[in-house]
């Protein structure tokens, strides 16, 4: 689960980290108050959505007078912010983060991940930070450190350090880098994150370390232990479809083609999405309905399926282990009527009780095109799809 900077600044300061002084508004009549309650002569105003490269895409701005604020809160509130990090429709603007605006010495980059392969928290630096670590990474990877560290080991001051140096920090700052390790270390693990970028972390002119931003992605796996996190999740960031999906449990992921998919099991799915790849045609999404393909469930999943309008035709793929096909194809039958769906049905049906499954299916009283052979009822869902 993703996180906006300003949550992920909240978190930073329960955990003793610097960040700027700031507030949230939701509207362009609460930019003034906020300017005052911040205090000083300039602002930084910034659009909050879950995703980066709003600086280059007009999503950050400095402002010198709460006026521009305004002006800033009225062009992005309720629309959409495209950076080179969203699809092209962009990502809603529902709030503005303001901030007292800080005078910049250098920006250095700062994130951590989980390294499944050493079995570590990996810190990764850079004394490039800012816009472009993209191109630092592509041009100047020699520029970039990567420091795995150990929660609550003895090491743990001697690997700031090393990242330190590579920082160019000098005395001051190494050791609050050294305390700021060791605070990003706690976080990260204590709130179970899967990811934490800050970039950039920043000098200021005063010579002291700043986190300017906050790119905060949580496990959704760990999300039962962090009631409080979770009602950070902000629902208007994420894919509409994904979105209802995930509220029933079903694993989707919308894509840009037109034949819809409905398996059970992701390697299942992720074959079926490749038969369709392999005889020229394009899967609208990859969608996993799980063990048990009930009615409820194969329902809901037509629903979401149909929601996506390039959707010219769904192809269902299903392997009876545990469940029985030929109850699995009453409840496709079911469904198909209960959710009125219009477009061709493609149904392939293996593994127990598959015969009698498909026999219900071709004497249903709705057109279904039931297909033993996946290859064969993948071309057919191309061939229906053009
Ligand atoms: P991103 O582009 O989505 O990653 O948004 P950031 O929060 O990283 O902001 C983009 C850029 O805006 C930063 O790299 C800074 O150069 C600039 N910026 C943000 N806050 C301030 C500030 O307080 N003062 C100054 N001078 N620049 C800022
Ligand atoms: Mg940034």
């Amino acid at each position: 689960m993703n996180l906006h900077e300003y949550q992920g600044k909240a978190l930073f300061a329960e955990y003793n980290l610097p960040v700027s002084k700031g507030k949230i508004i939701y509207s362009a009549d609460e930019v003034t108050d906020a300017c005052n309650e911040i205090g000083g002569t300039s602002w930084v105003v910034k659009a909050q959505v879950h995703a980066g490269g709003r600086g280059k895409s007009g999503g950050v701005q400095l402002i010198n007078t709460p006026e521009d604020g305004i002006k800033f809160a009225e062009k992005w509130l309720g629309n959409n912010l495209v950076t080179y990090q969203t699809d092209a429709k962009g990502q809603p603007v529902n709030s503005i983060l303001i901030e007292e605006c800080t005078n910049i010495s250098q920006e250095l980059y700062l994130s951590a991940v989980i390294d499944r392969d050493s079995q570590k928290i990996v810190f990764i630096g850079s004394s490039e930070g800012g816009v472009n670590i993209e191109d630092v990474a592509k041009n100047m990877p020699e520029k970039i450190i990567y420091q795995g560290v150990v929660y609550g080991d003895k090491s743990l001051p001697d690997s700031a350090l090393n990242i330190a140096k590579v920082l160019k920090l000098n005395d001051i700052q190494t050791n609050q880098f050294i305390s700021m390790i060791d605070n990003l270390l706690r976080l990260f693990v204590e709130k179970d994150l899967s990811l934490l970028e800050i970039n950039p972390l920043v000098i200021t002119d005063s010579g002291d370390l700043l986190c300017l931003d906050a790119k905060v992605n949580i496990d959704s796996n760990a999300l039962f232990r962090h009631p409080e996190l979770l009602e950070m999740y902000d629902e208007t960031q994420e894919d509409p479809q994904e979105a209802e999906a995930a509220k029933n449990d079903l694993s989707y992921v919308s894509l840009d083609g037109n034949i819809g998919c409905m398996v059970n099991g992701a390697g299942l799915a992720m074959g079926t999405m490749d038969t369709i790849k392999f005889y020229g045609g394009n899967p609208a999404n990859f969608l996993d309905v799980g063990g048990t393909a009930t009615q409820e469930r194969v329902a809901k999943a037509f629903k979401i399926i149909l929601e996506d309008p390039d959707v010219k035709v769904v192809l269902v793929n299903i392997f009876g282990g545990i469940v029985r096909c030929d109850l699995i194809a009453k409840g496709i039958i079911a469904a198909i009527k209960e959710v009125e769906v219009k477009i061709p049905v493609v149904v392939r049906l293996e593994g127990n009780s598959a015969d009698k499954g498909s026999k219900i299916l071709s004497k249903a009283d709705i057109k279904i095109d039931s297909i033993n052979d996946l290859a064969d009822a993948a071309k057919k869902a191309v061939e229906l799809a053009k």
